[in-house]
C-alpha cells in the first residue's frame, strides 16, 4: 500500500472530490474486505496490470477510476 499522504493529494478527474479509495489487487484477506465494507480501500480483483487504475472515486454515483497502478513502484 502507499502513503496516506500520496492519496490525499489526488482529486478524482471527474468531479474532483478528493482522498479517494485506493484500489488494491490480488487475492483479498479478511482483513482486506473489512477495510472495503469500511471504504478505506476498493478491492480490484486478481487480474491487473501496469495500466490497471490505482484510484477510484469515493462518490458511489461517480465512481470513475485513475492513475496507473504500474507507476508505482510496490
Ligand atoms: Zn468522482
Amino acid at each position: 500500500m502507499r502513503l496516506p499522504q500520496q492519496i490525499l493529494l489526488e482529486v478524482c478527474p471527474r468531479c474532483e472530490t478528493g482522498y479517494p479509495l485506493e484500489i488494491v489487487y490480488g487475492f483479498a484477506s479478511a482483513e482486506m474486505f473489512d477495510s472495503a465494507l469500511a471504504g478505506h480501500i476498493a478491492l480490484g480483483g486478481c487480474t491487473f496490470d501496469d495500466d490497471s487504475p490505482a484510484y477510484r472515486c469515493r462518490r458511489a454515483d461517480c465512481e470513475t477510476e485513475w492513475g496507473r497502478w504500474g507507476d508505482f513502484p510496490d
